[in-house]
């Protein structure tokens, strides 16, 4: 039997201009994998008519339905009362969810605002599914040889509820097979490079989908999939990985949920280096990334983002002169903003960066997205990269955010063989 799902987004800011429904994403990949096929999805307003009718007729086309959002304390959150009056059961307060409830307010010093307490109302027979990260419980209502899951709309919520609540319901007795996808990430290299360097792989495994996608100014993404049990496709998964891998070579950084600052913190505190970032162009936005990362205060000491050239002066100790015959937006000052500020903040690498984002201030020889990032390290070592980007103003910093944590990657691989 193949077993089918369908998702039903609950929210009226999901109809509207600023909020796309990025729950049945994630709901599609954890139920591909055990092999339940997501046959229909839909996003509905939070109104009472719309949501009956939704619910019914997803109840028609398959034997599972995900529902999330509209499970919050307001007035406008109604999917628990609407799947209890389609299956025609009770809501019945749970006085323990009730007390969790006041508890958990107590702990921020809050008292429960009364509206909350509906959030302890139980669909008769349903399961409740704690939810470690909010207020609101998941539900997993059985009738009619129909399966309801209920899960809170907020993402991280939605996806602690599920993995904890309803995977382990759905793989009772074992995994089943299903469609495992794998992500791997590249950085510096164009799409067009990537498809050129891979296509030897994926001729070599026919039968396998292989997507080349460009998501983010600087990074591009090889996706694939093998189907079977999570043992089976990670077998094939893993052959897969390793022969791309050594075709791409070192630009490919990581895979799935790993990021390239992510990479690079993991290295930096690998090695007990610490870090230093001046920047000019994109104002804060490497030391934003660096900072993504947990734990990150144990090798980025700290930042300056220094646009006007008396700054880089005064705080970089960048040579007047240089900045004179060189330009701000060049190798030479690049350079002396890496040193200058791994000197200043008493670090092992300094990394520089300047750049002209757009859309004005581009010349001849220094059209807009043309970008110069350096790294100087305490051993000597010396680095500098000149990037003419494309696209917008957005793009153009994005992109040379990840040059210049490249550049930092790139260094510490090469550094690491050599130890
Ligand atoms: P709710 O559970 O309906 O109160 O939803 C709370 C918040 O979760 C909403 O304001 C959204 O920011 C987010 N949210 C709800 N549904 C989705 C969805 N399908 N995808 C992404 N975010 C969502
Ligand atoms: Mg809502």
């Amino acid at each position: 039997m193949t077993r089918t799902a369908s998702i039903l987004a609950v929210g009226s800011e999901l109809l509207g201009t600023t909020r796309v429904d990025t729950n049945s994403l994630f709901l599609t990949g954890e139920l591909e994998a055990i092999g339940i096929r997501v046959v229909r999805k839909a996003c509905v307003v939070d109104g009472w008519d719309d949501l009956l009718a939704e619910l019914s007729f997803a109840l028609t086309r398959a034997p599972l339905l995900c529902v999330t959002g509209g499970l919050g304390p307001t007035e406008d959150d109604r999917t628990k009362e609407a799947v209890a009056a389609l299956l025609g059961r009770k809501l019945i307060r749970d006085e323990e969810i009730l007390q969790r409830l006041r508890e958990r307010f107590q702990r921020r010093g809050r008292e429960m605002p009364e509206v909350n307490a509906k959030q302890a109302d139980v669909i008769e027979g349903a399961v409740v599914l704690p939810n470690r990260r909010g207020t609101a419980p998941g539900y997993l209502v059985e009738a009619e040889g129909k399966t309801i899951v209920l899960l809170p709309g907020p993402p991280a919520e939605m996806k602690g509820v599920f993995a904890e609540g309803v995977l382990p319901h759905l793989t009772r007795g074992g995994a089943p097979p299903g469609l495992h996808r794998r992500v791997l990430k590249v950085v510096g290299l164009g799409e067009s490079m990537v498809e050129e360097l891979v296509r030897p792989v994926y001729e070599a495994h026919r039968g396998h989908d292989v997507t080349i996608l460009a998501v983010a100014p600087g990074e591009v993404q090889l996706h694939f999939a093998a189907r079977g049990t999570p043992g089976e496709a990670g077998g094939e998964l893993d052959v897969l990985e390793a022969d791309f891998r050594s075709a791409v070579g070192p630009a490919l950084f990581g895979r799935d949920d790993e990021t390239l600052e992510g990479v690079v913190g993991t290295l930096l505190a690998g090695s007990g280096l610490t870090l230093a970032l001046a920047e000019s162009c994109t104002g804060g936005m490497v030391a934003s990334r660096i900072t993504d990362v947990a734990g990150s205060s144990a090798y980025f000491v700290g930042g300056a983002v220094t646009y006007a050239n008396v700054v880089k002066s005064e705080i970089l100790g960048v040579s007047p002169a240089t900045l004179e015959a060189h330009g701000a937006v060049s190798e030479e000052v690049a350079r002396e903003m890496a040193e200058g500020v791994r000197l200043r903040f008493g670090t092992t690498v300094g990394v520089g960066v300047t750049g002209i984002a757009g859309p004005g201030g581009g010349t001849e020889d220094k059209p807009v997205g043309t970008v110069h990032v350096a790294l100087a390290a305490a051993d000597g070592s010396r680095r500098h990269e000149r990037l003419v980007l494309p696209g917008d103003r957005a793009m153009v910093r994005r992109w040379t955010t990840s040059a210049a944590l490249a550049m930092i990657r790139g260094w510490l691989l090469e550094r690491g063989e050599l130890d």
